[in-house]
C-alpha cells in the first residue's frame, strides 16, 4: 500500500479523554476513532491488525478441531427466558421492542442461540463431541465504557461453545482448549498468565482467565511467588501474613471513643495494631434467598471485603451499601457498627472465626468494645473466604508468598456443565438408548480489546511496537527525498517486496524525512527500510528494526533481509 492512498489520520497532540496508552496510541496513530461512548470505528490500519488477530485465533482454533459458524447479533427474548437470563442478566443487556411488539436483545454473548441451535439438530451421541466458533461484534451496555477498544459497548468477541455426552469429555475439551488458548496468546508475542477464576454471569463450576500483564489492567490478580497458583482476587484463596490472636478470653469492656470511627484512628487512640480490629459493614442483597434483606459483614480491620466473594457465597445478585434507616433498623449506630446486638444476618471472614481480644463497634455513640471474642460474641455468624488476597498472604497451594498484578483480561474459558443445556434442552440419545442432556463448555477471546491489550504492553516513547505478527504492515518502506533515483529504487523494491507477500507501506508522501520517520514509529511498522540518495550511491540502503539498531545493507540484498526478518523477528 502506498502512503498517499492509506486514510490514517496521525494526530500530533495527545488526544484529551485518553486516560490510557493504548487508547492514546491508538488514536493519535490512526487506528480509531471515536463514533460515541464506547463505540469506535475500526480505520484500515486498526482492521488490518484485527483480522491478523483473527487469522491466528482461526488457524490455532481450526486445528485443534472446533468449527466456525455466524450466528446472529439480534437475539429473540424468548430465548433468554428460557434460560432463565431475560430478568437477570440486567441492565448490560441492551433489549429492544420491533414494529410487531416483539422483545430481542443484542447478543451480548451467545450461550442461548447455540443451544437452540444445537438442540434443533442434535439426535444421538455419535454427533458429539462438537466444537463450533464464531468471531463476531457483541454488545453489552457497560455502565463504564472507557479506555478505547479495552472495555467498549461494541466489540469483537471470538466466542466458542463445545457439547458433550459426559463431564470427562468436557474436561477433556476444556484442557485442549486452555492449551489452545496458550498456543494463540504465545503467537501473538503477549507476556500473560492463566489465573484461576470466578464464573460471573455465565454460571459453571471451573474457570480460567488470561491475563495480559500490564499496569493499566482494570483486573488484580494474586500470584504465587514460589508455585504456579495464580487467580484473579475475585476468588483468590490465600492465608493471612499474620494470623489474628486466639484463645484469650477476657470479659468484654466499653471503652470511650468519643467522636473516633475510622478504623486507623480507633486503632492509634486505643494503641493498637488496625488487624486487631474488627470492620463491620451493613448491605443491602439483591436475588437468592436473602433478597430485599439487610445483611452485616465482619472482616479484620487492615482486611478489605472482596465484594464478588460475598456475592457468591450467599447466591445474591448484587450488593449495596445499605441506606442510614436500614442500618439503624438492624441495631446499627453509624460509625460505632459492631456484631454484638444486630438483629440482621451476620457473616464474617473466616480469618476471624476464632479470633478473639478484638476492639469492635459497640453499636452505641462514642463507644467500642474491648475484649470481643467471635466465638464468644458473636456466635450467629456464618464463616465463609470474604477477604481479599493481600501481597504477602500465605499460597493455599505451597505456602509460598503471595504477590499481586494487574491483568487484562484477553480470554476467558468455562466448564458449564448442563446449566444452560438443560433449561435449553439440548438432549440426545446416549449409547445405551436413553435419553440424556447433553454437557457444556464455553470459551471466549475479547478480539478487539487484544488490540488495546498488545499496545499497552508493545510500546515505547516514540509510539505502538508491533510484534510481526499482527503489525498491520511488516515493513515501512521510506523513500527520503523525491529525486529520479530513489523514487525509482523505492518503486522496484515496492513491487520485490509485495510480490514476496511482505505487507508494505511505502511512505511515498512529499513529506520531510523527519516526519517519515516519526509516522513510522509511531503506527508501530516492525521494520523500516530506508532508500536515501546518499546510500543509493554505493548501492545501500538502510534497515532498521522498530526497536532496534540501523544496519547499512546491499540494495540487491534487501529483499532476503526483509524476508530474513520478517520470518524471524527480534
Ligand atoms: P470483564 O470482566 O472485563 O467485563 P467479562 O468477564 O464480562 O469481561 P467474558 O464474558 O468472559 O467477559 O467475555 C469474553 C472476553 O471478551 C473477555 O475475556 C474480554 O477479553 C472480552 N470483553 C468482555 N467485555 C468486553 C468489553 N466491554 N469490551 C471489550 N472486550 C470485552
Ligand atoms: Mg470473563
Amino acid at each position: 500500500m502506498r502512503f498517499t492512498n492509506l486514510f490514517a489520520p496521525t494526530l500530533r497532540q495527545d488526544p484529551a479523554d485518553a486516560d490510557v496508552v493504548s487508547h492514546r496510541l491508538l488514536l493519535r496513530a490512526g487506528y480509531i476513532r471515536r463514533v460515541t461512548s464506547g463505540v469506535y470505528d475500526l480505520l484500515p490500519l486498526g482492521l488490518r491488525v484485527l483480522r491478523h488477530i483473527e487469522t491466528i485465533i482461526r488457524q490455532e482454533l481450526d486445528a485443534a478441531g472446533a468449527q466456525e459458524l455466524l450466528l446472529p447479533m439480534v437475539q429473540p427474548a424468548e430465548l433468554w427466558q428460557q434460560s432463565g437470563r431475560w430478568d437477570k442478566y440486567g441492565r448490560e443487556l441492551l433489549r429492544l421492542v420491533d414494529r410487531h411488539d416483539h422483545a430481542s436483545c443484542l447478543g451480548p454473548t451467545h450461550e442461548e442461540v447455540i443451544c437452540h441451535l444445537v438442540a434443533g439438530d442434535l439426535r444421538s451421541w455419535r454427533q458429539l463431541p462438537m466444537n463450533l466458533y464464531q468471531i463476531q461484534a457483541k454488545f453489552r451496555d457497560e455502565v463504564r465504557p472507557r479506555f478505547g477498544l479495552m472495555r467498549g459497548r461494541e466489540f469483537t468477541m471470538k466466542d466458542g461453545y463445545s457439547f458433550h455426552a459426559d463431564d470427562e469429555d468436557l474436561a477433556r475439551e476444556y484442557d485442549h482448549m486452555f492449551a489452545t488458548y496458550q498456543r494463540i496468546f504465545r503467537r501473538l508475542g503477549l507476556n500473560f498468565r492463566a489465573v484461576e477464576a470466578d464464573t460471573g454471569s455465565i454460571g459453571g463450576n471451573r474457570s480460567h482467565e488470561f491475563h495480559v500483564l500490564a499496569d493499566s489492567g482494570e483486573d488484580l490478580i494474586a500470584y504465587c511467588t514460589e508455585c504456579d497458583y495464580a487467580a484473579n482476587v475475585e476468588k483468590a484463596i490465600s492465608g493471612r501474613a499474620k494470623p489474628l490472636a486466639t484463645g484469650n478470653e477476657q470479659p468484654l469492656a466499653q471503652v470511650a471513643t468519643l467522636g473516633v470511627t475510622e478504623v486507623d484512628a480507633v486503632a492509634k487512640l486505643l494503641d493498637i495494631a488496625p488487624s486487631q480490629l474488627v470492620k463491620t459493614l451493613i448491605y443491602r442483597v439483591t436475588g437468592g434467598e436473602l433478597d430485599g434483606k439487610t445483611i452485616a459483614i465482619c472482616i479484620a480491620g487492615d482486611d478489605q471485603l472482596q465484594e464478588i466473594k460475598l456475592q457468591r457465597a450467599i447466591h445474591a445478585e448484587a450488593l449495596e451499601m445499605a441506606s442510614d434507616a436500614e442500618i439503624t433498623e438492624a441495631g446499627g449506630v453509624i460509625g460505632y457498627i459492631g456484631p454484638q446486638g444486630l438483629t440482621c444476618p451476620l457473616f464474617a471472614d473466616t480469618a476471624l472465626q476464632a479470633a478473639c481480644d478484638l476492639i469492635a463497634g459497640a453499636n452505641q455513640n462514642n463507644t467500642h468494645l474491648r475484649h470481643l471474642s467471635m466465638p464468644r460474641d458473636a456466635a450467629n455468624a456464618h464463616y465463609f473466604e470474604l477477604r481479599q488476597s493481600c501481597a504477602d498472604d500465605q499460597c493455599p497451594h505451597c505456602g509460598g508468598t503471595i504477590a499481586l498484578a494487574r491483568g487484562i483480561e484477553v480470554g476467558q474459558v468455562f466448564a458449564l456443565g448442563r446449566q444452560y443445556t438443560e433449561p435449553m434442552e439440548v438432549g440426545f440419545q446416549d449409547r445405551d438408548g436413553k435419553r440424556a442432556t447433553a454437557t457444556m463448555g464455553c470459551y471466549g477471546i475479547g478480539v478487539s480489546r487484544l488490540v488495546a491489550a498488545i499496545v499497552e504492553q508493545c510500546h515505547d516513547e516514540a509510539g505502538i511496537c508491533w510484534p510481526m505478527a499482527v503489525a498491520p504492515f511488516q515493513v515501512a518502506l521510506i523513500t527520503l527525498g523525491n529525486g529520479e533515483m530513489v523514487t525509482e529504487a523505492s518503486a522496484e523494491l515496492y513491487q520485490q517486496l509485495t510480490e514476496a507477500n511482505i505487507d508494505t507501506l511505502w511512505d511515498d508522501r512529499k513529506e520531510r524525512p523527519g516526519v517519515k520517520f516519526k509516522d513510522a514509529e509511531l503506527m508501530g511498522l516492525p521494520l523500516q527500510l530506508v532508500v536515501g540518495e546518499r546510500g543509493l550511491k554505493d548501492g545501500m540502503v538502510e534497515l532498521k528494526p522498530r526497536q532496534g539498531e540501523k544496519q547499512l545493507i546491499l540494495l540487491a540484498d534487501a529483499l532476503s533481509h526483509c524476508l530474513q526478518s520478517v520470518a524471524n523477528p527480534q
